[in-house]
C-alpha cells in the first residue's frame, strides 16, 4: 500500500494558465488514475520561486526563470499514486518541448524550454521538499478513492 501512496508536486506554470490549458492538463492526472490530494491557485512570490528552484541558483537561465514563473499565476498541486514521480514526469516529457514526444503533455502543447507549461517534481526526495515548501500539512487531503480498486490490483 505504502508505495501507492507516493505524492508528487505538479505546478502548471503562467505560460500553461494563460493558455487556458489547466483543465487539459489536471484531466490527464485524473484519468490516469491519480488521486488528488492538494491543489492551491496562486500568485507565488519571487521568494517562493526562488527557494523552489534553489538547486538550478547558478544557471544562467535562473533569474529569467524566476521571474517567468512570477509573472503570473500558478495552479500548485499535489497528486498521489503508484510510481506517480516517475510516471509524473513521463506524462510531462521531457524538459525541452522540442525532444517531449508527442502524448506527452510538454511534446502536444508547448513550443519552448523556457515556456514549457508545467513542472513535476524528479525524484521522491525532492517531491517531498516540495511540497512542503509549497502545502501545509493541514492542507493536504487524504481520502479513499472509491475507483481505488477499480485501478489497482
Ligand atoms: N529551463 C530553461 N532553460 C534551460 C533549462 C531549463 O528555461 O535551458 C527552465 C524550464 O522552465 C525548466 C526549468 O527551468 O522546466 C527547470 O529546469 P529543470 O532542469 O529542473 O527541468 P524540469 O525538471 O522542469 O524538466
Ligand atoms: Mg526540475
Amino acid at each position: 500500500m505504502a508505495a501507492k501512496t507516493e505524492r508528487t508536486f505538479i505546478a502548471i506554470k503562467p505560460d500553461g494558465v494563460q493558455r487556458g490549458l489547466m483543465g487539459e492538463i489536471v484531466k490527464r492526472f485524473e484519468q490516469k488514475g491519480f488521486r488528488l490530494v492538494a491543489m492551491k491557485f496562486l500568485q507565488a512570490s519571487e521568494d517562493l520561486l526562488k527557494q523552489h528552484y534553489i538547486d538550478l541558483k547558478d544557471r544562467p537561465f535562473y533569474p529569467g526563470l524566476v521571474k517567468y514563473m512570477s509573472s503570473g499565476p500558478v495552479l500548485a498541486m499535489v497528486w498521489e499514486g503508484l510510481n506517480v514521480v516517475k510516471t509524473g514526469r513521463v506524462m510531462l516529457g521531457e524538459t525541452n518541448p522540442a525532444d517531449s514526444k508527442p502524448g506527452t503533455i510538454r511534446g502536444d502543447l508547448c513550443i519552448e524550454v523556457g515556456r514549457n507549461i508545467i513542472h513535476g517534481s524528479d525524484s521522491v526526495d525532492s517531491a517531498n521538499k516540495e511540497i512542503s515548501l509549497w502545502f501545509k500539512p493541514e492542507e493536504l487531503v487524504s481520502f479513499k478513492s472509491c475507483a481505488h480498486e477499480w485501478i489497482y490490483e
